[in-house]
């Protein structure tokens, strides 16, 4: 069957074959690295990360590779933002501009500070905050700003430091999803304060769960340290340890470590084989009717933790629920909206609830629905495509056949006739 006769064939939500014939590509994620490191670490008779070794050297080389002065390693993305708005001295009352698409792990650290969380809106392609949209959102009350590096996208950085520098705010890079992703040649993290990665199960490298800061700053480091480990100060010879600012335990261990370590040394190729597959995607997408595919950022190498496209209503005359479930049809695993609604309209915002009894100081700032209407149009829209670096041509060939047949189909549905 040729690829014409395949596109011209009725979608399996129509009763024809699905496209997807074999399994998608997967690959064990730990192997005998991972065991070989966990071992070495459990010789070392000490799990903890002062005394142990693994967690210093997943420091070492992951700001070597990187590229940075300083890493500080921690028990999850969230308490890598958490240390970073710690470390910046961010205070109850103070305003921290954030993106409305991302993970809670982006926005809960902002609210256990005591500060407001501000959402800015979103570029309608890279699905990033951009310096417009942030300007908009600053006041004299803001701190910092959150930069998410959606997908693994970058974000405009050298935009954005401009119109932070100008207003004396700090930026915090949120790389979680960003691994291996660059920009302007340099790892991200670079343009920013600080740079927060993490290594939870679902990222491209993992321990479970665990994270870890880069910063070139001296100072930040030296706070980034404290704000993970109770504020101690465990340098050696220091004689006063006593906490001088809150801090939380935010330790990795070193099982953690020594499995975050094994990991780091495949990142290479988890992101050359992610990028090269989702990039041959876009090309073998391109020109098919109604699909707004994601752009890289100029200056910008994507790493692909997942890949967003948009579908264009004006083209498609289905929704992105509709459209999700023929591409389910055909075997393709594409989940429509990404998250369900944008961060501000989860109840803990809408109903200022973050504690069970007492204000939080986000309570003077009322949350609501069209607040940032370009992420809402992005997340109506939204259509997101898994990736993974064990995905085959196969899967390529077949993935595309399915997004051309199913585009074709719908784009010849009246506007009005969205049965099928
Ligand atoms: C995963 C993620 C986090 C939180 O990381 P955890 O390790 O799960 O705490 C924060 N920000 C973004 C953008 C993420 O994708």
């Amino acid at each position: 069957m040729n690829s014409q006769s395949t596109t011209l064939s009725a979608p399996a939500i129509a009763g024809g074959e699905p496209l997807k014939r074999t399994p998608f590509g997967s690959a064990p994620r730990y192997g005998a690295e991972e065991l070989a490191e966990l071992q070495s670490a459990l010789a070392q008779q000490t799990l903890f990360y002062a005394s142990g070794r693994k967690v210093r050297q997943l420091e070492e080389t992951f700001a070597s590779k990187l590229g940075f002065a300083h890493a500080v390693a921690t028990s999850s993305g969230t308490a890598s933002i958490h240390a970073a708005l710690i470390a910046l001295g961010v205070s109850p009352g103070d305003e921290v501009i954030v993106p409305p698409i991302t993970d809670m792990g982006s926005i809960a650290p902002v609210l256990f500070q005591g500060a407001v969380p501000i959402f800015a809106d979103l570029d309608p392609r890279t699905y990033n905050l951009t310096a417009e949209t942030i300007a908009a959102r600053l006041t004299t009350k803001t701190r910092a700003i959150i930069a998410v590096h959606l997908a693994g996208n970058p974000c405009d950085m050298r935009t954005i430091r401009d119109v932070a520098e100008r207003r004396g705010v700090a930026v915090v890079e949120d790389c979680a999803q960003a691994h291996g992703t660059r920009y302007m040649d340099e790892p991200v993290g670079k343009y920013g304060a600080l740079g927060c990665y993490s290594f939870n199960e679902f990222k491209h490298i993992s321990c479970g769960d665990g994270g870890i800061v880069v910063t070139d700053d001296a100072d930040l480091a030296r706070r980034l340290r404290l704000a993970t480990d109770k504020g101690y100060d465990r340098t050696p010879n220091v004689t006063v340890r006593a906490p001088q600012f809150l801090s939380n335990n935010y330790r990795m261990t070193e099982l953690q470590g020594a499995v975050a370590l094994a990991q780091f040394r495949k990142l290479d190729n988890i992101i050359s084989r992610r990028h090269r597959w989702a990039e041959a995607l876009t090309r073998r997408l391109t020109g098919l009717p109604g699909l707004l595919l994601p752009p890289t950022t100029p200056g910008g190498m994507h790493s692909y933790w997942f890949y967003l496209l948009r579908i264009d209503s004006s083209v498609l005359h289905v929704d992105a629920d509709a459209f999700a479930t023929a591409m389910n049809a055909e075997g393709i695993p594409v989940k429509a909206h990404y998250i369900g609604q944008p961060i501000y309209e989860y109840p803990v915002f809408k109903k200022h609830s973050a504690f069970a009894h007492a204000e939080h100081p986000f309570s003077v700032h009322n949350y609501a629905s069209g607040d940032c209407p370009v992420a809402e149009d992005i997340l109506k829209h939204g259509v997101v495509m898994p990736i993974n670096e064990a995905y085959t041509a196969d899967d390529l060939d077949e993935t595309a056949s399915a997004f051309g047949r199913v585009t074709e189909w719908f784009s010849k549905q009246g506007p009005s006739d969205k049965s099928f």
